[in-house]
């Protein structure tokens, strides 16, 4: 069956599409010529990956499913949580984030931290939420070239090296979107 992935980011879709069962077809937006950003207005991850399986479900009469991801920090208070993609400001640049969380949190004692990510399922007319979460500690400064946004920064529990330096299937295997993605597809096992 061809199931819509509310994304415009292709590395996503790839790294999904190999952890789905082989009868799932993902479509990204591209492919349903969906080509308008979908405005995530949300005041919560759930609200805001909500917002997007329901955007595509409703205009183009598709069952989907969306994620949404944010990383919270303890000493922050959950920042920037919902706010993670534009943390330094609309550019939406992962050198500027990861450069202002440092700052926030220069002298830290505690640096823990989470990643969340949850998955919105719109399927044949009822809806489904899936969480993952892995919990981790902001380093003092960057290390490793691998992944993106904040994974120079994040260091996993257990693990002696940031996201940045582990291999992308280490990091699939114990990450927030490698769990929440994990309960989706054995949902959709079942289901489909
Ligand atoms: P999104 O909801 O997946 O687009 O994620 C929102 C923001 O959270 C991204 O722009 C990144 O800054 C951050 N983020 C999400 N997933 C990851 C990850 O796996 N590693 C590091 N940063 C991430």
């Amino acid at each position: 069956m061809k199931l819509v992935f509310a994304t415009h980011n292709d590395h996503k879709l790839k790294e999904v599409q190999q952890l789905l069962p082989d009868h799932i077809e993902l479509l990204s937006l591209k492919d349903i010529n969906c080509l308008e950003e979908i405005p995530e207005t949300g005041d919560t991850l759930e609200e805001n990956a909500k917002i997007k399986a329901d955007y595509v479900t409703q205009t183009f009469g598709l069952d989907c499913f969306s994620d949404d991801t944010g990383l919270l920090v303890n000493a922050l208070n959950g920042a920037p949580g919902v706010y993670s993609a534009r943390y330094a400001g609309e550019q939406k640049n992962a050198l500027d984030n990861m450069e202002k969380l440092l700052s926030e949190l220069k002298g830290a004692t505690d640096r823990s931290a989470h990643f969340k990510t949850v998955v919105h399922l719109n399927l044949k007319g009822e809806s489904y939420t899936f969480n993952g979460i892995v919990e981790g500690q902001i380093t003092t400064k960057k290390h490793g070239e691998g992944g993106f946004g904040y994974d120079p920064i994040f260091k996993p529990n257990g693990y002696d090296h940031t996201f940045g330096e582990l291999t992308s299937a280490v990091k699939n295997a114990i990450s927030h979107r490698g769990r929440a993605i994990e309960k989706l597809t054995e949902f959709l096992k079942k289901r489909t």
